[in-house]
């Protein structure tokens, strides 16, 4: 029988939830707003897509063997304890909810931060095979990271590992939804530059618009990218210069946004970071699609299965 695992990606608006093989094919991909039953029902939606998995998987012949869950906030990963800061999911707010999950479908369960669960994926799966190192800057309406250093995920001592949205990179600017001030995410993420863009055009827009504008020569949507451009040349030569990784991949809505401005946030960057470094840095940006988030809960199992064993993945 052929084994597979199931991969989430349980986020603030949606969860995505698939049958990932052992060579990172999404076999299957189901997806449901994150409270389609009301406030408060992330854990609900969570349990109902994974029945529906399984059913699948018995439908099809194939027998799941465990499950990896990414989620947009800090976890203590080895107990499967999600910490009290996670703003988009505030329900699962300190709940044990590898447990919950292991002992609801009887299967291993594992539970990361959503960025060090897509660094995975793209070690293992995607645009980072083959490297020892690799650091994931996902911007999207959070700025989240995820760094993986000499081919272990760096989680840090408290779970903290990673979180590159909330280096300060103007010790005296903008107050950031973490607490601290001038934190790259206030200038980076979906959500700050979609409010600064209405502040500043006296109208309703989102970051994607704004980025429009400014491709059509709007004057103050220009400002705005600018200022994006070098917010994150600032943030990337805190990552190039502490950590000068084999590649630096960028993801989320904002890197897409961002694509077409690729050398101008290059040309940032090289105003912050050690020329040299950089140079040894490779730098993408990349538009995933929908199924990378899910390859990304596989390879949290594989990984977490191969490290509690003792062996090195
Ligand atoms: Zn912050």
């Amino acid at each position: 029988m052929q084994r597979v695992v199931i991969g989430v990606d349980l986020g603030g608006t949606t969860v995505s939830a698939g049958l990932v093989a052992a060579d990172g094919e999404v076999l299957t991909h189901l997806q449901e707003p994150t409270r389609k039953s009301g406030p408060g029902t992330a854990l609900a939606t969570l349990v109902d897509l994974l029945d529906r998995l399984q059913e699948t998987a018995r439908s099809r012949g194939v027998e799941v063997t465990g499950i990896g869950i990414g989620v947009p906030g800090t976890v203590d990963a080895e107990r499967g304890l999600i910490g009290s800061d996670i703003h988009y999911v505030p329900e699962l707010a300190s709940t044990p909810l590898a447990d919950t999950i292991a002992q609801r479908l009887a299967l291993p369960a594992f539970v990361d931060n959503d960025v060090n669960v897509l660094a995975l994926g793209e070690w293992m799966f995607g645009a980072g095979k083959g490297t020892r190192s690799l650091v994931v800057l996902a911007l999207g309406t959070g700025v989240g990271g995820g760094i993986i250093l000499d081919g272990q995920l760096h989680r840090g001592q408290g779970g903290f590992g990673g979180e590159l949205g909330h280096v300060p990179i103007n010790f005296d600017g903008r107050p950031c939804i973490c607490g601290g001030r001038g934190c790259l995410k206030a200038y980076v993420s979906g959500t700050d530059i979609g409010r600064e863009g209405s502040e500043r055009l006296k109208r309703p827009v989102d970051a994607a618009t704004v980025f429009l504008l400014a491709e059509q020569g709007d004057t103050v949507a220009r400002e705005i990218v600018g200022e994006v451009c070098q917010a994150l040349g600032a943030g990337l030569a805190v990552i190039v210069n502490g950590l000068n990784p084999e590649l630096l991949l960028l993801a989320g809505s904002v890197a897409k946004s961002l694509k077409p401005l690729e050398r101008e946030v290059r040309i940032e960057t090289g105003r912050y970071a050690f020329e040299r470094a950089l140079a040894s840095t490779r730098i993408e940006l990349l538009t995933m699609d929908k199924d990378a988030t899910v390859r990304g809960g596989a390879a949290l199992v594989s990984y977490e299965t191969g490290r509690r064993s003792g062996r090195r993945p």
